[in-house]
């Protein structure tokens, strides 16, 4: 857990989510700013900054967090849904906890903005 990260003070309950899914090995809550009707985030528990930092040592959670995604999606009903991570400022990554947003529920634009 890193201190000043916000999703690792989600992860331990320091600060409230709406749970999507929760395993060993991620988290999953709605995002506090949706948008789409369906819009949640899925987070290896073990702090990785961004998708840059994904190496050897820790591909297995994101590997992990997309089976967790597919399993999410198909609880829910979701059929047709968009993966995004943003990767560092530029791309527009906010949080710097690596997270994959999961959106549904409308139609979406390509190529995004
Ligand atoms: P990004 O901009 O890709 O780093 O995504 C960060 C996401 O975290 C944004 O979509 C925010 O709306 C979302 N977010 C920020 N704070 C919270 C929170 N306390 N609970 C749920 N989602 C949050
Ligand atoms: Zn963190």
């Amino acid at each position: 857990m890193k201190n000043d990260c916000l999703f690792c003070a989600i992860i331990a309950g320091e600060i409230p989510s709406k749970k999507v899914y929760e395993d060993e090995q991620c988290y999953a809550f709605y995002d506090i700013e949706p948008q789409a009707p369906t819009h949640f985030l899925v987070v290896p528990k073990e702090h990785i900054c961004c998708a840059a930092k994904i190496d050897e040592s820790n591909s297995s959670v994101v590997a992990h967090c997309f089976e967790v995604i597919a399993k999410i999606c198909k609880e829910l009903g979701v059929e047709s849904y968009r993966i995004v991570n943003n990767c560092g400022d530029q791309a527009g990554q906010t949080v710097k906890h690596l997270h994959f947003h999961v959106l549904a529920g409308r139609d979406m634009t390509w190529p995004p903005g």
